[in-house]
């Protein structure tokens, strides 16, 4: 496994390495790796000559100081679990790297998919991920790239990002790999105390209910029944819970026509304290 924290360096590696007519499948991740990068890594592996992931925790997408400086980071830990993992390339560069001109962020119209649920939540959040995710790719060249349908409106941000720029990336959404007892694998999951982490199931038992819902009661009464279900218990706070389009990204009110042919989605963030946890549901089917 080649490991790198230069950017040039590791654009050019990966260059010779795949000139042979080999692909490279791609994950970038914010590391304190669990098994939900895993999940992704195996796909890439499963699909692709060469496996490359990154490992950068990028300021531009954090709008809140504190979140940034408390995010976990346990770079011995992930190196040794992408060695098992059977990763062939690690990129792991420092924030002059990234950001050789301070933080500029790109500029692209995302056509709305931005503007709710994370967008709304925290300003300038997929602006810092477009950011970076294009640079990954620039740098990292790949065949084909995989994410993590828990963070789905970034999903659909980054598709969309990616088919104006770079439209010979091949996009891959993989399903959210959870623990036993159906939280969402997380890196923050990491920094909640055990009361909190005895909590957190409750969202996604509550997304469970909140489907086998859908259709027997207007959509406010189910958003009503769920956020009530999640903040009975004190020690999580929703601080959105949203049905939406999962196309659009558009929030559904209970008087909107609901179309059969389209996917929709219940979107979840719920706070224990100061850590942030995201779920999200398919409801019609
Ligand atoms: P992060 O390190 O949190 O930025 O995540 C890196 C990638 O892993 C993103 O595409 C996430 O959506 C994905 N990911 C994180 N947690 C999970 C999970 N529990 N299941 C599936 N994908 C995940």
């Amino acid at each position: 496994m080649e490991v790198f924290t230069n950017r040039e360096e590791c654009a050019r590696f990966l260059a010779s390495a795949k000139a042979p007519g080999k692909t490279v499948g791609f994950v970038p991740t914010m590391g304190a790796l669990h098994e939900g990068h895993l999940s992704l890594i195996g796909k890439a592996r499963a699909e692709n000559e060469i496996v490359a992931v990154s490992i950068y925790v990028n300021p531009t997408q954090f709008n809140n100081p504190a979140d940034l400086e408390k995010y976990p980071r346990t770079p011995e830990a992930d190196l040794e679990k992408l060695r098992r993992a059977g990763c062939d390339v690690v990129f792991a560069p420092t924030d002059d790297q990234m950001y050789p001109d301070g933080k500029k962020t790109l500029n692209l119209d995302l056509n709305g998919l931005d503007k709710e649920m994370e967008g709304k939540s925290r300003p300038g959040h997929f602006e810092g991920v477009i950011t970076i995710v294009d640079a990954l790719f620039r740098t990292i060249r790949p065949d084909n790239a995989y994410f993590g349908e828990k963070d789905f409106q970034q999903l659909a941000i980054i598709r969309y990002m990616a088919a104006r720029l770079h439209p010979d990336i091949r996009i891959h959404g993989c399903p959210i790999f959870r623990q036993t007892d159906g939280l969402a694998m997380s890196s923050r999951n990491a920094r909640l105390n055990p009361r909190q982490r005895q909590a957190a199931p409750l969202i996604y038992r509550t997304l469970k209910q909140a489907k086998a819902l859908w259709g027997t009661q207007p959509i406010g009464e189910i958003i009503k029944f769920a956020v009530q279900n999640i903040n009975a218990d004190t020690e999580l706070e929703v601080e959105y819970l949203v049905v939406a389009d999962g196309q659009t990204m558009k929030p559904v009110a209970s008087d909107d026509r609901i179309d059969p042919s389209k996917d929709y989605y219940a979107f979840a963030v719920v706070c224990a304290a100061d850590v942030r946890l995201i779920d999200n549901i398919k409801l019609n089917r």
